[in-house]
């Protein structure tokens, strides 16, 4: 019997905390922490049903008064026998109910080790799995929606419909070659060629919603370019700080480079700043480039940083050729709260993008959000869920489309 137990809740104090149990045969290891009002031994309460009682401690003291209920397996979350303590949210309270659980024989689950459970016991599959991690990380109401449609088996289905087909034609296949003297219809090239094209086509369509998917569920790889002086620190500064609740510093991939994530216009932005690019001599500038190229390489959208107060120059140039390597470029006018030196309307035929702001004061966020929002629309609510959100998925999809197009060649040949 691997009893684990884990607090099911954040670390502060909050009104109600929860902890968690699994395994089979946890019930009588539970009775040992909780004491019905009733008196009736925990094992013996209704399933899924609420109890009132109180939790106690290795010694037989009352830790809290709540709440437990039992799920019995196979029919919980994960698939074994399951319990539910809900206290008072006081970290203390929740550790010293874990101690006791840990005294009573349950161990610490591990990270995500419940939801491995339920995977591993059929409960739900590898994409259900990836979708509870998603939805707990979702930092905006579309991650969210996809998350959980995800859970629900959205992606699932659609994959299922293309495998089911596939399956078909393959068992269709074998028939007629295994029992050559039965009555089966024959194969026919053009009924195996239509099933293999819609196949493929099914895949290709899932693979476009790769990069929406990924988008919607990690954030857009966005790098900042421009000049020095143009306002690029001051820009990520005033992002970062527009949406304070969820900044975070990630160490990049590359080194020197910091990730800021921000949230604008519904859309998670991971700006990558090429911490280190203002130095210029001549040395650290061929290392500079470098190191900006490998950004843009990755990024899903460029923001190219102007200083509006300042005709252009030659290495504005610069820094515009080099943004329109991205496949998507918003082009900022920045430092609008002084005089422009330019018309903003000179550039809009290069970047049909372009928005006037100031860093300093926060003027135009709000449009630059807009123009976030409509490069990366959300999409409906029909096909939340339905897309390819990690490298494992979009790797599946890639290997299914690889063997159905050698098999379509198989056919030809
Ligand atoms: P970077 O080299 O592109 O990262 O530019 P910085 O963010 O370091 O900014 C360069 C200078 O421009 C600093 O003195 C900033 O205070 C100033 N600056 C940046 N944005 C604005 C703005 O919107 N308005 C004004 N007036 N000054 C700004």
């Amino acid at each position: 019997m691997d009893v684990i137990a884990a607090i099911a809740t954040g670390s502060a104090a909050t009104a109600i905390g929860i902890v968690r149990v699994s395994g089979d045969g946890c019930f009588a290891l539970c009775g040992r922490v909780f004491r019905a009002a009733g008196g009736r031994p925990f094992a013996a309460q209704e399933p899924r049903k609420m109890v009132f009682g109180e939790m106690l401690d290795r010694a037989g003291r009352v830790i809290d008064r709540g709440l437990a209920v039992r799920f019995p397996g196979p029919g919980s979350y994960t698939g074994e026998d399951c319990a539910e303590f809900h206290c008072h949210g006081s970290p203390v309270v929740l550790r010293e109910l874990l101690s006791a659980l840990f005294a009573a024989g349950a161990r610490q689950a591990q990270a995500g080790e419940f939801t491995k459970r339920a995977f591993l016991n059929g409960r739900m599959d590898l994409t259900q799995a990836e979708a509870v991690a998603d939805l707990l990380e979702a930092e905006t109401p579309a991650a969210v929606r996809q998350a959980a449609g995800q859970l629900s088996g959205a992606l699932s289905r659609r994959v299922a419909a293309l495998y089911d087909g596939l399956v078909d034609l393959m068992a269709h296949f074998h028939a007629v070659l295994d029992y050559p003297d039965e009555d089966i219809d024959p194969f026919r090239a053009d009924t195996i060629r239509e099933g293999l094209d819609a196949a493929r086509t099914g895949l290709e369509a899932l693979l476009r919603t790769y990069d929406r998917g990924r988008y919607i569920a990690g954030g857009v790889p966005c790098v900042l370019i421009g000049r020095p002086n143009a306002g690029k620190s001051s820009l990520l500064n005033a992002l970062v700080g527009y949406d304070r609740a969820i900044v975070t510093d990630v160490p990049g991939t590359t080194r020197d480079t910091v990730e800021a994530r921000c949230r604008l216009g519904g859309v998670v932005l991971r700006l990558i700043d090429t911490a280190g690019l203002r130095e210029s001599d001549d040395a650290v500038e061929r290392i500079g480039v470098e190191r900006s190229r490998a950004a843009l390489e990755g990024a899903a959208l460029a923001l190219l940083v102007l200083d509006g107060s300042a005709p252009l120059s030659p290495e504005d140039e610069a820094a515009m050729a080099q943004a329109a390597h991205a496949p998507r470029v918003i082009c900022l006018i920045n430092k609008s709260d002084r005089p422009l030196a330019f018309a903003p309307e000179e550039l809009r035929s290069r970047f049909p993008h372009l928005c006037v702001v100031s860093a300093a004061t926060g003027a135009g966020l709000d449009a630059l959000g807009e123009t976030v929002a409509a490069l990366f629309p959300a999409g409906g609510a029909e096909s939340a869920g339905e897309l390819l959100t990690n490298a494992r998925q979009a790797d599946a999809a890639r290997r299914a489309l690889e063997a159905v197009t050698r098999a379509s060649e198989s056919l030809e040949a």
